[in-house]
């Protein structure tokens, strides 16, 4: 074995050797590649002391200085993108363009962050009462914390990390231990750039990891990004211990297929939706809702006849469409899925399954599955697979299908394809989720709007980045001062202070 991913704590990178360790893959190969070290509670509790140490000085340290190495960490990025995007292919698979679109979006979010000073400059009122000003402003929090999923290494803590220190606060990062070498790589161009030592801290590893977090009294607010079960239990946990918790869960988005839709266009958007990342998006689409018969069987044979042109292939290789699954764990419990969908009754169309790559026969690859006929009852409807799977629900009218969206239990993106604004003015009124698309598939918001979906795709009030973002990485503080002139003599007022 190589090598050994390890923490970065108060500026230095700590290899933790000798504590328990999990291996790393390449799922395109299938082999063990290196190792990630899994944090103790005390070398958490480490990270999260060298992030309490320097907060005093961080949070006095001025906007614009804090801004000023968002600046600096914007250049490094695109000087190592390929690099980084490397690292992103061998561990999670993706194809290198599709990883060159998620550092593009986490670029985008440190550009936000550069704008801190304008960002943060609070809400004042002269004169609210004689001589009386007063204002609001936006103070951070202290140590926070980010727990993050293997599907974005590059783009999920940059929806964190970088909007919360700007703000002031100091950060210890939590990501994926099946993807983490990107994560750690990016926090080193962030010290490159000027960022002091302990003000981003990164720590690798599980459960215990994450509950040292959670449970320690000195972090502030926890931002968390995975499936539901766990954020739901991040949420729960981490409430019920005083913190302020943001917490994004899984998602089974769909997509509406109105009879008068562009129906090629839409066939070529809903591709990339459902199969682009192998299906590994909280925002992937794998479900489309096909209004009427015709709708239904245009949509079946055109998804098929792209599946039969689809690149299925090592994500190195920029000529894919598409790399494999993350895990042989993950590959098992998508594949157990299309069984599950034939004897759930639901007509495959377009298996997968048993699929070769020359080359790569130990790798975790999956070919796009195209189900029909998939009905609400169904598992393969339910539940969220994030893989390769799209299902194909039919029903009679617009509405019949709002209605399958509003009454899933998830809620985090959704789209229409039609070519008619009254149509879509009704979804966009009335849909009851989170992100929306007209005829945009993966209405995934840019970094100055905010992330976020409803039902049990978010626990919380507050979405993620953009001006959510600043709220929840900053409390308000209210100032009221008054400054009365010497010349005026007043005397004891024992009425509640109003204009009257
Ligand atoms: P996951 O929930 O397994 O893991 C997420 C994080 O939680 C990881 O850092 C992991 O180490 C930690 N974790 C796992 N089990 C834990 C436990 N028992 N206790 C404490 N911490 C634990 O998610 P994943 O498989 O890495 O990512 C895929 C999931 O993330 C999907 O459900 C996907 O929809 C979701 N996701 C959601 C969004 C969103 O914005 N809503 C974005 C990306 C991914």
């Amino acid at each position: 074995m190589e090598k050994i991913v390890g923490h970065l704590i108060n500026g230095q990178l700590v290899a933790d050797n000798g504590g328990r360790r999990q291996d790393v893959y390449n799922p395109a190969t299938g082999e063990v590649t290196k190792q990630v070290a899994l944090a103790t509670k005390a070398t958490v509790e480490e990270a999260i002391t060298a992030a309490d140490k320097a907060f005093p000085a961080w949070r006095n340290t001025s906007p614009a200085k804090r801004s000023q190495v968002m600046f600096k960490l914007k250049v490094l990025l695109e000087e190592h993108s390929e690099t980084i995007c490397n690292m992103i292919t061998d561990e999670h698979g993706k194809v290198h363009h599709d990883a060159m679109g998620e550092l593009t979006r986490a670029i985008e979010n440190v550009e936000f962050a550069c704008g801190a000073p304008q960002l943060l400059k609070g809400e004042h009122s002269k004169n609210v009462g004689t001589s009386i000003d007063s204002w609001s402003e936006f103070q951070p929090l202290g140590v926070v914390a980010g727990i993050t999923p293997f599907n974005f290494p590059a783009m999920v803590p940059f929806w964190m990390w970088p909007l919360a220190v700007v703000c002031g606060n100091t950060f210890v990062l939590k990501p994926s231990e099946r993807t983490p070498t990107a994560s750690l790589f990016m926090a080193q161009l962030a010290l490159e750039a000027g960022l002091p030592a302990g003000v981003l801290n990164v720590v690798m590893g599980d459960k215990e990891a994450v509950d040292t977090l959670l449970n320690d009294s000195r972090v502030q607010a926890v931002s968390f990004v995975g499936s539901t079960p766990i954020a739901e239990y991040i949420y729960s946990t981490a409430t019920a211990n005083g913190k302020r918790v943001q917490a994004l869960g899984g998602a089974k988005n769909h997509a509406i297929l109105m009879p008068d839709a562009d129906i090629d266009n839409a066939v070529s958007a809903i591709m990339g939706a459902a199969y682009g990342s192998c299906g590994e998006r909280c925002m992937a689409l794998p479900i489309v809702v096909a209004v009427g018969e015709e709708t239904g069987d245009t949509v079946v044979e055109k998804v098929k006849a792209e599946l039969a042109m689809m690149k299925i292939g090592p994500g190195r290789d920029n000529n894919n469409d598409m790399g494999p699954l993350v895990t042989k764990a993950h590959f098992e419990k998508v594949t157990g899925y299309v069984d599950l969908g034939v004897e759930e009754g639901a007509t495959l169309v377009v298996d997968g399954r048993n699929i070769a790559i020359e080359g790569y026969e130990k790798g975790y690859f999956l070919g796009g599955c195209l189900f029909d006929h998939v009905t609400p009852e169904m598992k393969i409807y339910k539940d969220e697979i994030f893989g390769p799977v799209l299902g194909i629900v039919r029903v009679t009218t617009q509405q019949e299908a709002m209605d399958l969206i509003n009454d899933h239990e998830y809620g985090n993106g959704t789209c229409i394809f039609t070519r008619d604004g009254e149509s879509a003015r009704y979804f966009t009124d009335n849909i009851k989720v989170g992100m929306v698309g007209v005829n945009v598939p993966l209405p995934v918001p840019v970094s100055y709007q905010s992330f976020g979906g409803w039902k049990r795709s978010l626990f919380g009030d507050l979405s993620m980045y953009g001006p959510d973002g600043i709220r929840f990485w900053t409390r308000r503080k209210t100032i009221t001062q008054r400054w009365p002139s010497s010349s005026i003599r007043e005397g004891a007022k024992f009425s509640f202070p109003s204009n009257n």
